[in-house]
């Protein structure tokens, strides 16, 4: 694709979102990072449920810590894997209180020292909690780069590495989130909705759909 129609696509995507953001519920970092730690293979709505409930009881690191894993185990268990994530979520509580004073801390490398976040996790936090021009490519952002050809790579690394060299420094913030409601919405995983879609005659995808 080249780079005329990649900046068509962004700025339609702009004018129809100026203001992306994720759909998980949070109102600070420590409520995105844990409620980004608890979405892995679940969907921000049974996330949003859980922590609904659960931060006004607990949203600090340490309140956590204080609620225990059976108990936190209690207002997440509608989520998937919650044992796991449960424990996780413990353990990352107690890096937060020993090693950065309760507070979640704007460093790639801190925050990919925490139990179960990776890349992929630090990325969304960077991005969305501190701003950071940072792109968080989970399955939606991969499917629809590699679809439209905005984007083209084998594995999520080479297309978050893609998107960083192709997005121009103006729309790097807020491409992750544009990418992932297109992906979300429109271009969806099993027929996407080509018929109804703002960038189709943009699109490189060679079997659009008539939806
Ligand atoms: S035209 Fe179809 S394949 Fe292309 S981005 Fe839109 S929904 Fe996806």
């Amino acid at each position: 694709m080249n780079k005329e129609k990649r900046l068509e696509i962004l700025t339609r995507l702009r004018d129809n979102n100026p203001h992306p953001t994720t759909e998980l519920n949070f109102t600070t970092p420590f409520e995105l990072l844990a409620a980004v730690l608890l979405s892995a293979q679940a969907t921000d709505v049974s996330v949003n449920k859980a922590t609904d409930k659960l931060y006004p009881v607990a949203n600090t690191p340490q309140a956590i810590l204080d609620l225990g894993v059976e108990k936190l185990k209690g207002y997440i268990k509608t989520i998937g894997l919650f044992n796991s994530k449960a424990e996780n979520l413990i353990k990352t509580c107690q890096m937060l209180v020993d090693l950065h004073d309760g507070e979640v801390p704007e460093s790639r490398e801190a925050l990919e020292a925490l139990p179960g976040v990776g890349r992929k996790t630090a990325n969304v936090v960077l991005n969305t909690a501190f701003g950071w021009p940072t792109i968080a490519v989970d399955t939606h952002i991969y499917r629809v780069s590699n679809r439209t050809k905005f984007a083209m790579g084998k594995n999520v690394d080479l297309v978050e590495q893609k998107l960083l060299k192709v997005v121009p420094k103006e729309f790097k913030v807020d491409v992750h989130h544009w990418l992932i409601l297109h992906g979300r919405y429109t271009c969806v995983a099993r027929k996407p909705r080509c018929g109804s879609c703002i960038i189709e005659d943009l699109c490189e995808f060679k079997e659009k759909t008539e939806l």
